[in-house]
């Protein structure tokens, strides 16, 4: 089947879902093309926080309008994505030196209304008292959301398609048509399909599209792993997660080779169906491999529970891995590329990817249909930044 429409985006992962859905919602005609099915990628194997404090400054822009529109995301799609909205979250201190580099995030941090305390043991475990209190305290970062990254891509997808919007899974794209240095569409083994502007949003994988279109944006997989545990009845107020992060970048002397490799560290949320997912491991430059490594599951398992005792007592259901999308500067790739008319990046997001997904889509809508951005000034992350231009 061939087609033809206004748009055609690459991927169906969150950044594919969302643009598809803010270029339909204004009318656009729009095609997805994703080898497998929605959330195949990076998003379907994705924590969810919404965490400011994770957040490069560069693009607290693009955060904060992206928690202004979360906020009613879920009516707007006429969906559920199990949205706690306006939440914090806990990064356990366990030691001086975390307590030291993690006073000077928080001071650092210098944003209006984006502020984080450290808070002593007690207060913490009086706060959440599923973290054990034989630890030093923690950073305490308010105004922190969570959903289901599986669930906000399909609810941007069906959106899209009640806006006409037209997806095809099991659509890998294999070449882009191209006339001249123009591209004008993408070949897949469902059929060539056409259109003014074709938008990669292939995520981890979209330097090899950007390279079928001779752009080079260069990306540098993350790894990170990730385990479920059986479902229990809610004992975790909000996400937790341990400050280590820091100090081991600041002080890899006081860590084992494993546990800078992997930049170990934990994240723990617990779902509406009350299974606990626990993540956080940044494996830097990992390739594109999503294999599980049995070690690295069980010393982020290991320091979770040294935290939070009662994860110790639930059985683990599965384990698996994802892989983030980085680039060389931290920032994503928005914009057209100099010398390819009709191609548009929108890839490279990071850790960052299900926080920014509303602003992101918003954003590229914006600049497909009216030729520049009214809520967010997305030039600074420009492809062409790599280019010099
Ligand atoms: C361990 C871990 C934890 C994370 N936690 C968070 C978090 O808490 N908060 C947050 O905001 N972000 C988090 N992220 C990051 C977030 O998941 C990513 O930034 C985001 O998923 C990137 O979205 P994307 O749409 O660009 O890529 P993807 O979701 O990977 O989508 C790309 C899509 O393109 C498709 N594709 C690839 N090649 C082709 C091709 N040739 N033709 C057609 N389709 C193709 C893929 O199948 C895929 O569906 C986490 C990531 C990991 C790994």
């Amino acid at each position: 089947m061939n087609t033809k429409s206004d748009f055609l985006i690459l991927g169906a992962g969150i950044i594919g879902c969302a643009s598809a859905y803010y270029l339909s919602r204004e009318g656009a005609g729009v095609t997805v093309l994703e080898r497998g099915d929605t959330a195949f990628g990076t998003a379907g194997a994705s924590g969810g926080l919404v965490n400011w404090i994770t957040c490069a400054e560069s693009q607290m822009e693009l955060f904060m309008r992206s928690q202004d529109m979360l906020e009613h995301l879920q009516e707007e799609l006429d969906a559920d994505f199990e949205l706690n909205y306006n939440s914090y979250n806990m990064q356990i201190i366990s030691n001086e030196i975390e307590w030291k580099a993690s006073e000077q995030l928080v001071k650092d941090f210098k944003l209006p209304g984006f502020e984080a305390h450290l808070i002593d043991s007690e207060e913490s475990h009086r706060l959440e008292p599923s973290v054990t209190d034989d630890m030093l305290g923690s950073i305490y970062v308010p105004r922190v959301h969570y959903l289901n990254p599986i669930k906000l891509a399909l609810a941007y997808r069906r959106a899209a398609e009640r806006h006409g919007a037209v997806f095809i899974n099991d659509a890998g794209v294999t070449g882009l048509m191209r006339d001249g240095a123009a591209v004008t569409g993408a070949r897949t083994a469902k059929g060539e399909h056409y259109a003014a502007v074709t938008v990669n949003c292939t995520g981890v994988w979209s330097d090899k599209v950007s390279a079928m279109a001779g752009v080079e944006a260069p990306i540098h997989p993350i790894r990170g792993e990730f385990v479920i545990t059986e479902p229990t009845e809610q004992f975790c107020n909000t996400t937790i997660s341990s400050a280590q992060y820091q100090t081991i970048v600041q002080h890899p002397e006081l860590f084992s080779p494993n546990a800078i490799k992997y930049n170990l560290g934990f994240s723990v949320e617990q779902t509406t169906t009350g299974a606990c997912i626990i993540h956080g491991t940044r494996e830097m430059d990992s390739g594109l491999d999503k294999s599980v490594i049995p070690e690295v599951i069980e010393l982020m398992v290991q320091t979770a529970v040294k935290f939070i005792p009662r994860l110790g007592k639930l059985k683990l259901m599965r384990a698996y891995a994802g892989v983030r999308p980085g680039t060389p500067d931290g920032d994503p790739y928005l914009g057209f590329c100099e010398g390819v008319p009709g191609f548009c990046e929108c890839c490279g997001h990071g850790g960052e990817g299900i926080a920014l997904s509303p602003a992101t889509g918003e954003a590229m809508a914006e600049l497909l249909l009216k030729g520049r951005t009214e809520h967010c000034d997305i030039s600074r992350f420009s492809p062409n930044r790599l280019l010099g231009v």
